[in-house]
């Protein structure tokens, strides 16, 4: 049985599909019993296919100016003393 720090440790060559195919049925297996590292696997694999530019997620313009204004407000805001 395949416990969760066994499966943190071959995540990465699971998402690379660097594992042989009973390490990864055995690691599919711990991702169907363990929400926990379903979780972890999930988000990794969504990481990574961003970082790799499979699925870009650009923050939109708009998103970005109104980040980047309330950023310097506050800043501001902490300068003044407020
Ligand atoms: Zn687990």
């Amino acid at each position: 049985m395949l416990t969760c720090k066994d499966f943190l440790n071959e995540l990465s060559d699971y998402l690379d599909e660097n594992v042989d195919a009973e390490v990864k049925s055995k690691l599919q297996k711990h991702i169907t019993e363990c929400p926990n590292c379903w979780v972890i696997a999930d988000t990794t694999k969504k990481t990574i296919q961003i970082y790799k530019g499979m699925d870009p997620y650009p923050i939109p313009a708009d998103v970005e100016s109104r980040l980047m204004c309330a950023l310097e407000k506050k800043i501001a805001a902490k300068r003044s003393g407020a």
